[in-house]
């Protein structure tokens, strides 16, 4: 009798990250390799090819592909309807439909802070809960909605996009990357913490060691004024969604001091109704996004891991 498998694929901008899974959601093997996006999704589809022969062993055969991907998605239709500027080639591309010709099997495609999410509540910090937020801090801010067991996803496929909700109101406000002014992500995303310290005191340092450096008397003001602007925005999003969790993600998060003092300063803002709101760091780390296209096509094809 040959045995179900699933792959997964995360394609990110640097690395194309790979799993093979059980039809119970057991993931049995689990790797990496740089991205070859400059090709287009031809050159994925190569890629995906390659990785495949690798993936399944003898006697076993594929039940679905889970693909994780950053931008707007489509999930219904299996459309990109924007990657970004590391993705030539993927905007208006219909992915799902070319892997699936390609393997002959089911396919799942869907944003990767989405995916990350429903790893997140299958295999991760989500575990018995039925609805939380998650947000990833890296170069911008990403999130999802998990209400009810399920993602919410929106009219549109964009529910989530925390990054760009209003910080800043005044003339001053810093420019973010979407083209308007003052958005959360251009004050409290990893790379804003950086571009933070830079400007203030000329130093070029990573998130880590701004993080290791926090208490010297040069960076404590800047690191709590960045504080301040991440909470200011979780709790504009707790006050409309009441989860019953946040859930952060991105390497700076996997700081367990900034978690903690995440979670007072938190409490300290929220209003007494809303407190003892458990905040914490997702725990399938780079791996999130893996585990949750798993989660999409297993879901597609048989109801579940
Ligand atoms: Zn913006």
């Amino acid at each position: 009798m040959s045995l179900k498998r699933y792959l997964s694929f995360d394609i990110g901008g640097t690395s194309l990250k790979y799993a093979a899974f059980t039809a119970e959601g057991q993931p049995l093997t689990t790797g990496h390799v740089p991205s070859r996006l400059a090709a287009g999704p031809e050159g994925l589809l190569v890629q995906l090819q390659e990785l495949s022969k690798i993936l399944l062993s003898p006697g076993s055969y594929l039940a679905g592909v889970g693909l994780s991907c950053p931008g707007q998605i489509d999930p219904e239709q299996g459309y990109i309807i924007y990657a970004n500027h590391n993705f030539p080639g993927f905007n208006h591309c219909y992915l799902a439909a070319a892997v699936r010709h390609l393997f002959n099997c089911p396919v799942a495609l869907d944003n990767d802070v989405n995916c990350a999410a429903m790893g997140e509540l299958l295999y991760g910090q989500g575990r018995g809960l039925s609805d939380f937020i998650c947000l990833t801090f890296g170069t911008g801010i990403g999130g999802a909605i998990v209400h009810a067991g399920k993602l919410y996803r929106g009219s549109r496929f964009s529910a989530g996009e925390f990054g760009h909700i209003t910080l800043d109101h005044s003339q001053t406000a810093l420019a973010c990357a979407c083209g308007q002014k003052g958005c959360f992500e251009a004050y409290a995303s990893a790379s804003a913490l950086c571009r933070r310290v830079k400007q203030a005191t000329g130093l070029d340092l990573d998130g880590q060691t701004i993080l290791n450096r926090r208490a010297f008397a040069t960076l404590a003001p800047i690191y709590q004024a960045w504080l301040q602007d991440v909470v200011s925005g979780i709790k504009s999003l707790v006050y409309v969604l009441d989860p019953q969790a946040v859930i952060l993600g991105g390497g700076i998060m996997q700081d367990r001091q900034l978690i903690r003092e995440l979670a007072q300063a938190l409490e300290a803002a929220l209003l007494p109704g809303y407190q003892g709101l458990p905040v914490k760091a997702a725990s399938l780390g780079n791996q999130a996004g893996l585990y949750g296209a798993c989660v999409m096509i297993t879901q597609q094809v048989q109801g579940g891991p």
